[in-house]
């Protein structure tokens, strides 16, 4: 099995009606990039950079940023690199950035609430993104949106930095700008969402802890953490949607994107996009292979409209693929 996965490596990734979806590879730090290259992504789909500010005795400067997000984006090649700005609170947390004690820290002040408050921050990790953008493809990505005001607002700033850039003549290049979609009251409004970004990735990690309200670390509710439960997954189907309509492109890159049973899913409902670990991408292009759309769609269809649980649907999923 190890030796079919390796000669997949460079291959594109089909199904076996020939339809092409994109696998990429979640990374935290430059570093990550030779085992998603190893492991045959065709693209990063979520750089996860708070690890920078995590790894770091105080706030990482602009320079230290540019760095590490020209040495991803040019050592993809031309391939797409998704960069997930600053997502710090909920669990993790900065020694140099004192942030108040909290009853509910997944329901505080995180990711882009910090950033659009702390602008001083903010600015100087989409400038260095915006420096790096010459150097391949860049798409940028607000984690947390829950409102269309925040995203009209962080993409503002980013596009005052970028004016302040061009008149210092410093060479900026072309970028998508993307969300996050992780939280349900975004995930309802998608179809608002669409017409205002270049993409969505949705993060169901979080979109499930939220849509369940089950705290993703909590072993007590752990058994609410269901990705296949009808309710998830009619959300998913209306962010794809969305996306479409607008003639957007959707992704993934919560766990669930590499996950064997939510794949052929995802596939039936044509999400475009799905970033995992990158051991996983093998695993999943091998499995593509087999699976042919419109069966696909059609268990999809009953996923959605039939099945009444989590269970059901792995029930599902498996006999289709037996
Ligand atoms: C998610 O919420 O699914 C996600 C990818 O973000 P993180 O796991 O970093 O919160
Ligand atoms: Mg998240």
């Amino acid at each position: 099995q190890k030796a079919e996965w390796a000669k997949l490596r460079d291959a594109r990734t089909e199904t076996a009606d020939g339809k092409h979806f994109e696998l990429a590879a979640n990374i935290g730090t430059p570093k990550d990039l030779a085992g998603a290259t190893d492991n045959g992504a065709e693209a990063i789909g979520l750089y996860r950079t708070e690890f920078l500010y995590m790894d770091s005795p105080e706030l990482p400067t602009e320079d230290d940023q540019f760095d590490a997000y020209k040495a991803v984006i040019e050592g993809m090649n031309g391939k797409p690199v998704v960069v997930r700005t600053m997502d710090i609170g909920g669990d993790k947390h900065l020694p140099y950035l004192p942030l108040p004690e909290e009853m509910n820290p997944f329901l505080g002040y995180r990711a882009i609430r910090i950033s659009l408050s702390r602008q001083d921050i903010f600015r100087t990790q989409l400038r260095a993104l915006l420096r790096a953008s010459a150097f391949g493809h860049l798409r940028i990505m607000f984690p947390m949106i829950a409102t269309l005001q925040e995203f009209r607002q962080a993409k503002a700033i980013l596009d005052e930095e970028k004016a302040k850039l061009v008149a210092e003549g410093t060479e900026v290049g072309k970028y998508e700008v993307g969300i996050m979609i992780e939280i349900p009251a975004a995930a309802v409004l998608a179809d608002q969402f669409a017409k205002e970004v270049d993409f969505f990735s949705i993060g169901t990690n979080d979109l499930i802890q939220y849509t369940m309200a089950a705290d993703r670390g909590n072993e007590h509710v752990s058994y609410l953490y269901q990705p296949y439960n009808p309710s998830i997954l009619r959300l998913v189907k209306h962010v794809i949607d969305s996306a479409h309509k607008e003639g957007k492109w959707a992704g993934m890159c919560g766990e669930a994107a590499g996950d064997p049973i939510m794949a052929p899913i995802l596939v039936g409902l044509g999400l475009d996009e799905f970033s995992m670990g990158a051991t996983s991408i093998l695993k999943i292009r091998s499995l593509m292979k087999r699976l042919d759309t419109a069966e696909m769609a059609k268990m999809a269809d009953k996923a959605l409209n039939e099945s009444l649980t989590n269970d059901d649907n792995i029930k599902l999923v498996k006999d289709t693929l037996k």
